[in-house]
């Protein structure tokens, strides 16, 4: 027996995705920047891939880029912002995903850039407190906070978020990778400059992403070369990436009250079951709260290092993990659940709830729990 927890760190393809991929592999090896009649074909699917997605979100398709994946295009975001659009000060916070704290840690070094960060609740929240003081006392700000943090589920409120940057004219960025194809999302209805996605994490292919931008703001591109994607982004597009990645994308959307249904049943079903027969475990983050597929538990001491109580569940048939997929192997833990400190000497197991999971698959992960905590 598998049973696969890990959906926050990626997701399995949709068969139709594959489906849809493979009859453009097969079928469409045009050039889509060739002027004949093949690349236009291929130039023609590019850009219906990239109208599916902007009616989706509500924007314009020529807000909308694509990328080689979700970190590309926080990197993109950010450094331009810096480089072409006057960005002096960048307010972000301690728990956003590697992507952007690396890119903004090697701004500051760099470049200069003065970071600053946002005071967290208690429970891992945006101080929007705290958020709108910094905002009074800078000048030339771009915000980038994450909307879904991707190991403790904790949803920002990007309404707010972007009315604090409308009234201190700021510029806005949310690196909306967890968010993306499982949350309900109208950009036009947000005062957002930039967002991102990636599609591995609905359930389409790995190695493609996308970025919103407004029209207004004038980014330049991190990788030059030729002029695809309107200059921003040069190299041959990943046609069946991009493909893969609007329709999963379409049916992510499609489906969307099921798909938060179905993992909200399993989220309650196992806080619940934990807090009936587990009091020993704690939860971390503001998990009440937080996003419906993700529940991250913190774990007492059992002498057992972190690396050690992932391999017991992998060994024992189930798929977790102790904080983003990305660090999974480095020893220093996760820097999500450092900075909270909301739980000392805990361990956190972080579970993320999918389409292949059920209620049996909670049952049993709680025994294998009780087997090693009782
Ligand atoms: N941002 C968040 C919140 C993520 O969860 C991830 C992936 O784990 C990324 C960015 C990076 O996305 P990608 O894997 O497409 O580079």
């Amino acid at each position: 027996m598998t049973v696969y927890f890990d959906h926050a760190a990626t997701t399995p393809i949709r068969k139709e995705v594959a489906d849809e991929m493979y009859q453009v592999i097969l079928n469409q090896f045009g050039n889509p920047s060739s002027s004949h009649q093949i690349g236009r074909k291929s130039k023609s699917i590019l850009e219906l891939s990239r109208k599916t997605i902007a009616e989706i979100l509500n924007v314009l398709p020529s807000e909308i880029y694509f990328t080689s994946c979700g970190t590309e295009a926080n990197n993109l975001i950010l450094r331009s912002c810096v480089n072409d659009l006057g960005i002096k000060t960048i307010i972000s916070s301690k728990i956003e995903h590697h992507a952007v704290l690396n890119t903004v840690e090697s701004l500051a070094q760099n470049q200069n850039i003065n970071v600053l960060y946002v005071n967290l609740l208690e429970n891992g929240n945006v101080d929007l407190n705290h958020l709108e003081q910094l905002l009074i006392d800078n000048q030339n700000v771009l915000i980038s906070l994450m909307h879904v943090n991707n190991e403790i589920g904790n949803v920002l409120n990007i309404q707010e978020v972007g009315n604090l940057s409308l009234k201190y004219n700021a510029l806005f960025h949310s690196d909306m990778v967890q968010s993306l194809g499982s949350f309900p999302i109208d950009l036009s209805k947000i005062n957002i400059d930039f967002a991102t996605g990636s599609a591995h994490k609905f359930n389409g292919p790995k190695g493609v992403g996308l970025m919103f931008c407004k029209k207004k703001n004038k980014l330049k591109p991190m990788i030059t070369g030729g002029s695809q994607e309107r200059e921003l982004r040069a190299g041959t597009e990943n046609l069946y990436g991009i493909v893969g990645l609007a329709k999963a994308f379409e049916l992510s959307n499609l489906e969307l009250s099921s798909k938060i249904n179905h993992n909200k049943t399993l989220k309650f079903y196992m806080i619940d079951k934990i807090q009936a027969e587990l009091p020993e475990i704690k939860f971390n983050g503001d998990y009440q709260n937080g996003s419906y597929n993700i529940l991250n538990l913190a774990f007492p001491n059992l002498n057992d290092s972190n690396q050690m109580l992932l391999f017991n569940f992998d060994l024992n048939g189930f798929c977790v993990s102790g904080g983003s997929a990305c660090s999974s192997g480095s020893n220093k833990g996760s820097h999500v659940i450092n900075t909270l400190q909301q739980h000392n000497g805990y361990i956190p197991i972080r579970f993320s709830f999918g389409k292949s999971n059920s209620i049996q698959d909670i049952d049993a992960v709680i025994e294998f729990i009780k087997s090693i905590v009782k």
